[in-house]
């Protein structure tokens, strides 16, 4: 089953919908305060889909970076599931960044561009050498650290999952694996016009109520212009 996982946020709300992507049925929503991360609405929507007892398990989930952290993440990638989303980009203004480093997943080892290798922990960050920093031709473009510090990399806890992902990024046949996901789109416009603009109600469990009614309406919309296609 591929799944894919979409969020939008309506008035002080956030709608969350999981689509199986081989049929683009709704499979299963959620709705979250506003201000809440992405990913606690992913094992409402995991629970949600167990309900249904399907006889397919999750086998690629396609996911906005948003829910990257996620237990559901952890749970597809336990099972050799297949995880899809854009990984998040390193940023560091004009200096480099984490991507100019070269990291050593399965060494566990980063090497910078001046040839500096440290080990590293998932979760942690490395701090490489200061003496060999302070005396680096490309400090300048490296770090803006004080003289007896050296460059800083944080390492993320799923550093792993970001690595491959990144990797994926890299390649024309993995960005096209990425843009799979854009099948959910037209879901989640339907599903948008159908409850609009602002919340119906006040309080997560009635407006959970509004999107499972709107997506139902969705879904028969679906099997309406299959069947109408096969007559
Ligand atoms: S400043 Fe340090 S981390 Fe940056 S390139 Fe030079 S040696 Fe490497």
């Amino acid at each position: 089953m591929r799944h894919g996982r979409k969020s939008k946020r309506f008035n002080g709300y956030k709608r969350h919908i999981a689509a199986d992507l081989d049929t683009s049925m709704i499979l299963a929503c959620a709705v979250t305060p506003a201000n809440r991360p992405e990913e606690e609405a992913a094992p409402m929507l995991r629970d949600d889909i167990a309900r249904q007892h399907r006889r397919r398990e999750i086998g690629s989930l396609h996911i906005d970076r948003g829910y990257v952290g996620s237990s559901l993440v952890q749970d597809v990638l336990s099972r050799r599931g297949e995880v899809l989303c854009n990984p998040w980009v390193a940023r560091n203004g004009t200096l480099f960044t984490k991507t100019d480093l070269s990291i050593n997943m399965r060494d566990r080892t980063i090497r910078c561009p001046a040839g500096q290798v440290e080990h590293f922990e998932t979760g942690s960050v490395v701090e490489f050498e200061p003496e060999a920093c302070a005396r680096c031709p490309l400090r300048a473009r490296c770090t803006m650290a004080s003289p007896a510090t050296g460059r800083t990399i944080s390492i993320a806890e799923d550093e792993q999952l970001q690595h491959r992902l990144g990797k994926l990024t890299a390649s024309p046949t993995g960005r096209d694996r990425l843009r799979e996901r854009v099948a959910i789109e037209p879901r989640l416009a339907h599903v948008g016009r159908k409850q609009g603009r602002r919340a119906r109600y006040l309080g997560v469990r009635k407006n959970l109520f509004d999107l499972r009614r709107a997506a139902a309406v969705v879904n028969l919309e679906v099997f309406d212009r299959r069947a109408a296609l096969a007559a």
